[in-house]
């Protein structure tokens, strides 16, 4: 799988900034693929190479924006942790784990590198069951139920309030016009629920790791109409922030070779996940008119999430979701809560990861 680091580079690369989009002008214009028609700009021909390719013949591109420098993987060369680009001149100290097997490129813009490598992940396990995350835009961001033990993780309840506090910020600064705070603020807002989604998604992949646990997740396009969070779509509460939280908990989980399914959303709030008859939730309490079920509405949903086939998941898996029933379901145990506690973790990202493609 393909992993993507975004690190600062500490850089002025304004002027070649600059050669490289005068550059994407002239392959706009003329269509020329050819580094020798553009070497009066002074880029190395190997970076402008990599900027020809992308706007020489591409129809797509109308007109040139934002052009970013991209260096292929032909040149840079890696040792204790430091990464050289000598087509730049540059040298990057970076901490994220050197696991990787190659580097793809490294694309930069006047701020970050981002670094693309290649990782190995690890075959996937069998799992001996399969936890259910239930994504929510009131209470706790996440909350983990394992059907068959009863386990339950109740996580993120920080989320609502980080998103209220930017809320009130942003609103005060509307009132009282002051636009260019603004922006900064969504970003500050962005990278706190950003930290947050790292931490939750740390916790999720350890737990279902150190049980032997597949992952089960709700596919996305569906939350965004489902009636349980259509009221609460708001600025950071709602798809890029699961979305983002999705993704870190899949590429974590591949990783590590913890196999996570998505599974439809419909119904997974109503439906009871003792008998499957739908029950009625009110604000965060599931009542089973059928069966007497009695829950939390949000344990509910995620243990619904559990049980469900994922999509695209052959029938013959369903023998796995038959996991250990050791634990009598009235004995549920819940994980005590430590919301402030930070706790070590066995992954630590100390960068940003923009995107991960899977490609194995
Ligand atoms: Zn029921």
């Amino acid at each position: 799988m393909i992993l993507t680091y975004k690190i600062k580079h500490n850089k002025d690369f304004s002027s070649e900034l600059k050669k490289a989009h005068q550059i994407a002008e002239v392959a706009l214009r003329t269509g020329t693929q050819t580094t020798a028609d553009v070497k009066q700009y002074g880029l190395k021909s190997i970076i402008a190479n990599q900027v020809l390719r992308e706007y020489a013949r591409n129809r797509k591109i109308k007109r040139v924006g934002n052009v970013n420098l991209i260096a292929p993987s032909q040149g840079i060369s890696v040792k204790e942790h430091k990464i050289r680009v000598p087509s730049l001149k540059l040298e990057i100290p970076y901490q994220f784990p050197d696991n990787f097997k190659k580097i793809n490129q490294i694309e930069f813009d006047s701020v970050y590198a981002y670094i693309s490598v290649s990782v190995e992940a690890p075959k996937a396990i069998k799992p001996k069951g399969f936890v259910g995350v239930d994504l929510n835009t009131t209470g706790h961001i996440a909350v983990v139920g394992n059907p068959d033990s009863g386990k339950v993780l109740k996580l993120g309840k920080e989320a609502l309030h980080i998103h209220n506090k930017y809320k009130s910020i942003r609103k005060k600064c509307q009132k009282n016009g002051k636009f260019g705070i603004l922006k900064r603020i969504r970003n500050r807002e962005q990278r706190k629920i950003r930290d947050l989604n790292h931490k939750i998604s740390n916790k999720i992949v350890e737990t279902a790791k150190d049980n032997q646990y597949g992952i089960k997740l709700e596919k996305l396009e569906g939350i965004r109409n489902n009636r349980k969070h259509r009221k609460n779509f708001n600025f950071a509460l709602n798809g890029w922030s699961f979305y983002q939280l999705q993704q870190f908990i899949e590429y974590k989980a591949k990783l590590c070779g913890i196999p996570v399914a998505y599974v439809e959303p419909k119904y997974t709030s109503q439906e009871c996940s003792r008998c499957g008859n739908i029950g009625t939730r009110q604000g965060k309490e599931f009542v089973c008119q059928s069966c007497g079920h009695f829950d939390h509405a949000d344990v509910n949903a995620s243990f619904n999430i559990a049980k469900r086939d994922g999509i695209g998941q052959f029938s013959t898996d369903r023998d796995v979701l038959k996991g250990s029933t050791d634990t009598p379901r009235g004995a549920t145990l819940r994980t005590k809560e430590t919301p402030n506690q930070e706790e070590p973790h066995p992954f630590q990202w100390w960068e940003d990861v923009r995107y991960v493609k899977a490609i194995s």
